[in-house]
């Protein structure tokens, strides 16, 4: 293995970090509350529970939970019940949530420095960092919160998309979310 390959992603990782630190500052969040609060701007109707976003991050539920609330106090997410199963609670972004990452998530910096790259080394950057993704998934046996579009279940139909896991239909912008049920 290139070494500088895990030097130079450790290295983005954790400048992403820093800067994340510093703009979660404007609204006095924590990294963990920005990370929990992007992932429910990115999944899906079947993931924006507490528990996924535990499992997304990895951390107690405790820790989530802290987090969650700290969220909701500052307008940031709202709680909805589940039109069909109401023991399901739902995490939605508020339009001021949205607005917040809108233009942090990802920093400012980070964007100014991927567009100093042409258009072609930054499809091709994705496509690589993709692949070692969805490697590095495989050998974990981590494969849950894939994007929609790349799952199993996703079906194609005359009428638009379907979730052959759950028989719902998928808009569009549904295949585009990230979910804990990929496969
Ligand atoms: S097709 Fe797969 S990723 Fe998409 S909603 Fe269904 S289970 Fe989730």
């Amino acid at each position: 293995m290139n070494d500088d390959l895990f030097n130079l992603i450790e290295r983005i990782a954790n400048l992403l970090r820093q800067e994340t630190r510093f703009e979660g500052q404007s609204l006095g969040l924590q990294p963990i509350q920005q990370e929990a609060l992007y992932y429910l701007s990115t999944c899906n109707k079947y993931s924006d529970t507490t528990l996924a976003v535990t499992d997304f991050l990895g951390l107690t539920k405790g820790t989530v939970s802290q987090s969650l609330k700290i969220l909701e106090s500052k307008a940031l997410i709202i709680r909805e019940k589940d039109s069909n199963d109401k023991r399901i609670t739902h995490l939605k972004v508020t339009e001021k949530g949205k607005a917040f990452l809108s233009t942090t998530c990802p920093p400012k910096k980070f964007t100014e420095s991927v567009n100093e790259l042409t258009n072609e080394q930054q499809n091709e950057t994705a496509k690589f960092l993709s692949e070692i993704l969805k490697n590095y998934q495989k050998s974990t046996g981590r494969t849950a919160f894939g994007v929609c579009i790349n799952c199993k279940f996703n079906q194609r139909t005359s009428e638009g998309f379907l979730c052959g896991l759950t028989k719902e239909t998928l808009t569009t912008e549904d295949t585009t979310l990230i979910c804990r049920e990929f496969v």
